[in-house]
């Protein structure tokens, strides 16, 4: 039982194993696509996109339904497919065409539409995905006549948590400190 059968020397196979913490990350990025679309995260679409997010290779259907079949999970191949879909429409995968007559899947991370706030203080790195960042890019890109590739957008200030603190340290220490400056507020959305 080898996933890799149709594997041709001529084929770019790049293997960029993710942190296991990493597939949980997008996990939960799925589960919230989902649930924008009103679609339940089920089972087989769990273990669907956890296969191919802690895999890290260019999987086919069939690859995957292999993989899945060795973890003892027996997911049928249109379910296998639709979940495929969804993970490119939520931008979490992307479908590579490789000239072998069927399409590959993989995880899309670290790459465009994957953004990150990180904490000054703490340093928390959190992850977002927003359509907007996309068609900002797009825009600008448009204009001046690039072809985007990658991405790479750090947005640093302080988390809820470290700010909280810096509140209450202020305030135990009774100086007003006046406004906060605005220049680096952002204010996050949704949950
Ligand atoms: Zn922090």
């Amino acid at each position: 039982m080898s996933p890799s059968s149709h594997a041709d020397p001529a084929v770019p196979r790049v293997t960029t194993r993710p942190p296991h913490g990493c597939a949980l990350l997008l996990m939960d990025l799925f589960r919230s696509y989902l649930h924008q679309q009103r679609l339940p995260l089920t089972r087989q679409r769990e273990v669907i996109a956890m296969g191919l997010f802690e895999s890290g290779e260019q999987l086919s259907v069939d690859d995957l339904a292999d993989l899945l079949r060795g973890r003892g999970e027996h997911v049928g191949k249109a379910t296998i497919y639709r979940t495929l879909s969804l993970l490119v429409q939520a931008e979490l995968a992307r479908e590579l065409d490789f000239g072998e007559g069927f399409k590959r899947y993989e995880l899309q991370a670290g790459e465009a539409r994957h953004d990150h706030f990180i904490c000054t203080s703490c340093g928390q790195v959190t992850r977002f995905v927003r359509s907007v960042v996309d068609e900002f890019q797009a825009t600008i890109a448009a204009e001046l006549g690039y072809t985007v590739q990658s991405r790479r957008l750090e947005i640093y200030g302080l988390c809820s948590e470290c700010r909280a603190a810096v509140e209450r340290a202020s305030s135990a220490g009774a100086v007003t400190t006046g406004e906060a400056a605005s220049s680096g507020q952002v204010r996050g959305e949704g949950g």
